[in-house]
Order: structure tokens, then C-alpha cells, then sequence
């Protein structure tokens, strides 16, 4: 990602920029969802779905579905859309009720009803606007994470990418403390002006050579491991988003491709050991004995700064927050971007303090997750859910929430919906039932305005139709690229 976006802006003017990496390595080989700023990404290149999707295996993701992470009754399951325009139709009432709700009036408030994504990822559908609909449906995709790499690489050597397949031994610093050259395990020197680490967790040059500090995120996101495996399109066909199931100790995640789901038991190595996550995992899909599944560590965190004299870290090197919400590659994408701005204005020091803060804009989302979940069946879900590490910011959101404040004014006067927008944290907050018990809720009477849900269910279900069944739209693709 990061080669062809370097590749695209500063080719024209000479810069030669080389790929190198290890196939003796490879690469780690999870990652296959992503958020809408990942299909800006193909849109930055130019590069249309009829090349990429068939290629990579991808489907269509129009948001995630929260499976367990609440036993309130009525709760047990809600969608986090990606939003869209069309939403802003139904948002406000949606916004408007949670809050009535929160105030202890008995409204229904719960997200699902209110968003086309919503049902078109239920009703099989894929999130493509026909071309008569009058409004723009954000969206993003799900794709094999080794497919994609090397698609990639192809494109990018096609337009003058050097790739080099090596192992990197050592990194060379100059008397300034700048990187000079990387030294591969078969003697080769490559010299460079600036260099890109995107080592993965290694972090070879960002944290091995210049020795930029990790500042790890396990105080509150207790996930440290992941077990993975791969199941066969289950016989009732996939629907077009990520599942994330809540377990005993940390989440499964559900990606489906054109030809197979991706699996991975994303758990807390304190409260659960890799055996028995297995054996939960296992048992969660179904798996025989022989089916093989793949353990893998997470160094959650981040490097204190991503752009250290002539380096940029990007991707695993940079930093991970864990795969909830899939975060990964969009920030990948954005650090590139914002990279590119900031080195024509020379603006280093603010453009490492805003990746910084997009980081941690980013975790207090993924921490309101485990804070405000409702389930306490296990030591894990006791201890995430009444932790009280977080941030400032945080702190004020969860309050206006509670205190039955306007949560949108709160998101905007803090200035983090670039991180999270305000549909996301009332989605999340309200889908879990963070409301007053329904012993306590007064009927909403005559100051409360109320809405027909059976119109709002009129309107998302006369949006939704408009749109293809998911096997339809992905054939179409295959047979467009044939
Ligand atoms: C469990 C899990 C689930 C995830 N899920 C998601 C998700 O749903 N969505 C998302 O966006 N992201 C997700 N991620 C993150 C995602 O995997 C990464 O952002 C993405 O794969 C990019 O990884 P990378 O290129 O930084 O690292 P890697 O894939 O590890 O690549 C590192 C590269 O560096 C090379 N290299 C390393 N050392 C050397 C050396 N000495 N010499 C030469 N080459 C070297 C390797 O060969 C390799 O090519 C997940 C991560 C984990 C751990």
C-alpha cells in the first residue's frame, strides 16, 4: 500500500523507490476486513473493483454485527453500519430516542431498525448503489490478506517498483544517527534517502535501529493472542459484513470471502491459555481434530512517533490496537496521506502528534467496547467491564451518555469524529443497552415526541430493496473481469 501511494505521488519526479522483503518471512497473513477508507485507497490509485475483487477473493463489507457482548434482553445483538447518507434520514430520530431512552422514558432505541446497512447486510444484499439511487453508500471490503499483498506488489512493479526478495541482517546508521543502509544476510548493501519500516511486529528499524520507545495498550485492551483458521461458505451463502462474537475471554471474528470465512479467537493470554482458547475456538466452529488452526502473538501499542529522522513506520511496525473494528489498514492509509501532506510543509512534529492521537482517538472506541459491554459471566468480562484505565476524553462521553446529554454535541466539541463518528459511538453505546433497566423506564408521554417504527421500517426496508443480493453482485464482478 505504502510503495504505491509513495510511488504514485513522487514517481514523476525521479524518486526510485525499492520493495524489500522476505519470502523466507512472509507476512503475518491476517487482516481481511477493513473500513470504508480502504475502498479511498483503490480510489486513490484509480484501480476499479474488476481488477482487485475477483483477484483477492473480496466481498463486500457494509459494517460489523456484535454477537454476545450483552445478555440484556433485547440486546444480545446489534450492527455498527458504516454510515452513509442515507442515514442522516433516519440518524436523528435514532439519536433523539437513545436519549430519550437514557432520560428513563420507554422509547425503542435500539440501533438496528434505524439503518439501510444494516438491512442490507441481514437481507443477503450487497452495498452497491444501483445507479439510480440518489445517494452515496460508504462501504469497505473483506479479502485475502496474501492475495491482496500480491496484487499489490504487482501493481506497483508494473509501474516501476524495484522488488527485492531478501533478508534483512542489519541497519546502518550514519554519525547524524540517520539510517544509512540496510544490510541483507547475503551481503547486499541497500542505500537509501529515506527509508519505510513496514517490518511487521518486528519493527526492525523504527524500534531495532532508531530505538523509538513502544508504548503498549495492554492496561486497557487486555488481547494479546489470536488463534486462527479458515471454514468452508457456510450452505446458507455469507451476508455482507464482519461477525464479532463475543467469548469466555475475548471475541471471534468472521470474515467471509468469496471462497472460504476467515476465523480468528482474538483472547487475553491472562485469563485464558492458548489451549483452551483452541478448544473454545474449535468448539465455536465446529472443527474436527485434524482441522489445522494457527497461533499468533499481538504486541498491542504503539511507537511514541511514527516519522523518526528519515524514517516512516507503517502498519504492524508502527503500532496495533487489536483487530476489533478492523482499524489496521485504514490507519495505514491515513499515515501515508497525512505523510505526504506533511513532508511538503516540512510539519514532521505535528504530523507525528496527530498519528498519535489518531491512535488513541481510535483505542478509547475499542476500550468503550469492553467498558461498556454487558456481560460479566467471566473473570475477563468482570474486569474489562468495570476497568476504569481511560482517557479523559472517554471519561466525558461515557458521562454525557449517562447523564442523558447530547452525545453528537459532546463527540463534536471534543473534535473525534475523524476517529469515530457520532452514529458510531450511539450505535455501540445503545446496542449494548446502556439504559436504565427496564424497571425504571416511565412511559414517554406527551413532552416526548415518539416515532412510527413502522415507517422508519418502511423507509430502510424501501432502501434496501433497491440493492443486489450479495452472490449476484460478486458473479457480476467475476463475469465483468472474465
Ligand atoms: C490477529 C490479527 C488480526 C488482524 N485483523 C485485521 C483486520 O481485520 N483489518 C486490518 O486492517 N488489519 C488487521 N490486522 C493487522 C494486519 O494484519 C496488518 O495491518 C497488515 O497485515 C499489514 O501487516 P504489515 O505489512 O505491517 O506486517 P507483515 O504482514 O508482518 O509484513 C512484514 C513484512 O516485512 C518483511 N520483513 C520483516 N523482517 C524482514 C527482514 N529482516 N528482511 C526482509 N523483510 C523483512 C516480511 O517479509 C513481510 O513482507 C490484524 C492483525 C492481527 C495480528
Amino acid at each position: 500500500m505504502t510503495a504505491n501511494l509513495l510511488n504514485r505521488r513522487w514517481a514523476e519526479h525521479g524518486t526510485k523507490i525499492s520493495l524489500i522483503e522476505s519470502s523466507s518471512i512472509g507476512i503475518i497473513g491476517v487482516g481481511e476486513g477493513s473500513t470504508p477508507q480502504f475502498k479511498g485507497f483503490f480510489d486513490t490509485l484509480g484501480i476499479d473493483e474488476v481488477e482487485w475483487m475477483p483477484k483477492c477473493n473480496a466481498t463486500y463489507k457494509a459494517g460489523i454485527e456484535f454477537e454476545g457482548w450483552s445478555d440484556k434482553p433485547g440486546y444480545e445483538r446489534y450492527f455498527h453500519p458504516f454510515p452513509t447518507n442515507v442515514d442522516l434520514y433516519t440518524q436523528g430520530q435514532f439519536f433523539y430516542s437513545t436519549r430519550v431512552r437514557r432520560a428513563g422514558r420507554d422509547v425503542p432505541a435500539h440501533p438496528d431498525p434505524f439503518f439501510v446497512p444494516t438491512r442490507i447486510a441481514r437481507e443477503g444484499r450487497a452495498p452497491l448503489a444501483p445507479p439510480n439511487f440518489p445517494f452515496n453508500i460508504g462501504y469497505s471490503y473483506h479479502f485475502d490478506a496474501h492475495l491482496i499483498g500480491a496484487y499489490l506488489r504487482e501493481y506497483g512493479m508494473a509501474r516501476g517498483i524495484e522488488h527485492i526478495d531478501t533478508r534483512i541482517g542489519s541497519v546502518e546508521l550514519d554519525e547524524a544517527g540517520d539510517v544509512k543502509a540496510l544490510v541483507a544476510e547475503d551481503g547486499r548493501r541497500f542505500e537509501a534517502d529515506f527509508f519505510v519500516d513496514a517490518s511487521g511486529f518486528r519493527a526492525a528499524i523504527i524500534e531495532g535501529a532508531l530505538k523509538e520507545p513502544h508504548r503498549p495498550f495492554g492496561e486497557n485492551l487486555f488481547n494479546d493472542r489470536a488463534v486462527v483458521a479458515p471454514t468452508p461458505i457456510p450452505k446458507g451463502g455469507v451476508q455482507a459484513c464482519t461477525k464479532s462474537i463475543a467469548k469466555s475471554a475475548g471475541w471471534i471474528w468472521n470474515i467471509p470471502l468469496s471462497n472460504r470465512v476467515g476465523n480468528g479467537y482474538v483472547y487475553s493470554s491472562r485469563y485464558i491459555d492458548p489451549d483452551a482458547a483452541e478448544s473454545e475456538f474449535r468448539e465455536h466452529l465446529g472443527l474436527g481434530e485434524n482441522a489445522e488452526v494457527r497461533h499468533l502473538q499481538m504486541k498491542c501499542g504503539r511507537i511514541e512517533r511514527t516519522w523518526v529522522r528519515n524514517c516512516l513506520a507503517v502498519g504492524l511496525a508502527q503500532g496495533f490496537l487489536e483487530p476489533l473494528e478492523a482499524t489496521a489498514l485504514h490507519i495505514v492509509m491515513s499515515t501515508v496521506e497525512s505523510f505526504l501532506a506533511s513532508w511538503e510543509g516540512e510539519k514532521r512534529d505535528e504530523f507525528n502528534t496527530a498519528i498519535a492521537a489518531r491512535y488513541e482517538g481510535i483505542r478509547d472506541y475499542l476500550v468503550c467496547h469492553y467498558r461498556t459491554a454487558q456481560r460479566r459471566d467471566t473473570d475477563y468480562w468482570r474486569d474489562a467491564t468495570s476497568n476504569n484505565i481511560m482517557s479523559d476524553s472517554l471519561k466525558r462521553i461515557i458521562n454525557a451518555w449517562f447523564r442523558a446529554e447530547d452525545l453528537e454535541q459532546e463527540v463534536t466539541r471534543q473534535d473525534i469524529g475523524k476517529y469515530y463518528m457520532p452514529v458510531s459511538w450511539h450505535c455501540m453505546l445503545a446496542g449494548y443497552g446502556n439504559f436504565p433497566g427496564p424497571e425504571l423506564l416511565k412511559p414517554p408521554g406527551p413532552d416526548v415526541v415518539q416515532f412510527d417504527m413502522a415507517d422508519i421500517d418502511r423507509f430502510v426496508a424501501g432502501c434496501a430493496m433497491n440493492f443486489p443480493p450479495l452472490p449476484e453482485a460478486l458473479e457480476r464482478l467475476k463475469e465483468e473481469a472474465a
